[in-house]
């Protein structure tokens, strides 16, 4: 990552009305006043933070600027180029606050709050992980072929598991990378009523709407996918 100082001269040059649009947005998120309480820079949540260890990111960081957002809303807008993506969700500093913050939430929200203002920086940003975001939506799950690494992963994913380690390079070989087309079989096995409500939720929610802002390319396809579900009800108890 370039690092903060990078960030903080793009905050400079920003859009006023999007800096403290996105402010706005983060704060009033409905998960807001449960994640955040205060901060009292004990560095307990660095020091736990696997992504501390590999890149210029500290979640106590985050939270200070978080901390300090209200009258300086753009602290916040520092951090949406490059350094929240850092993060990958793994809650071990929600474990060890003294204070009770969550940073791992903040910066979720944060990173929807990125995501439905379609920076430009967000989109460049999340480019590389369409391959994951399309798998997410159309099946729930972001495991893919090339992610399976032993037989002795995941064995409650069932005996097609074993098969499928014992192909792999094959498999590998014949996944169309743009879209991953051909692979719901090949991975966790999703029915196909649960994908179909997945594309129903994310279309009524305005997940995809969302997606799209960020991802053209991805959300049209997944907009395409949904568009053509027709779900029959549920057949209720006797
Ligand atoms: S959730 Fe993010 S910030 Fe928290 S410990 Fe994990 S990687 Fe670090
Ligand atoms: S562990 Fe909690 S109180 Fe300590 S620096 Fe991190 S967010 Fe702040």
């Amino acid at each position: 990552m370039p690092g903060l100082q990078w960030e903080i001269a793009n905050a400079r040059a920003a859009d006023r009305a999007v800096v403290e649009s996105v402010h706005a947005d983060f704060k009033r998120h409905v998960s807001f006043p449960d994640y955040f309480h205060s901060c009292i820079n004990c560095g307990n949540c660095t020091a736990v933070c696997p992504a501390f260890r590999m890149a210029d990111f500290s979640p106590r960081v985050v939270v200070q600027k978080v901390m300090h957002s209200k009258t300086e809303p753009e602290l916040l807008f520092q951090m949406v180029d490059q350094y929240i993506w850092a993060c990958f969700q793994c809650y071990s500093c929600w474990d060890v606050c003294p204070a009770g913050n969550n940073p791992g939430g903040l910066i979720a929200i944060l990173k929807e709050a990125a995501v439905r203002h379609g920076l430009p920086s967000t989109q460049q940003t999340l480019q590389p992980y369409s391959r994951i975001l399309y798998k997410i939506m159309t099946t729930g799950t972001q495991i893919t072929p090339d992610m399976h690494t032993s037989k002795g992963l995941f064995r409650d994913w069932g005996p097609h598991k074993v098969e499928l380690a014992e192909h792999l390079e094959e498999y590998r070989d014949a996944i169309p990378v743009e879209t991953l087309a051909g692979v719901y079989d090949k991975s966790w096995q999703v029915d196909q009523r649960t994908m179909d409500e997945l594309l129903v939720i994310e279309r009524e929610a305005g997940v995809i709407d969302m997606v799209k802002s960020s991802n053209p390319d991805v959300g049209e396809i997944v907009a395409e996918e949904a568009s053509q579900v027709e779900l029959a009800p549920r057949e209720g108890p006797a």
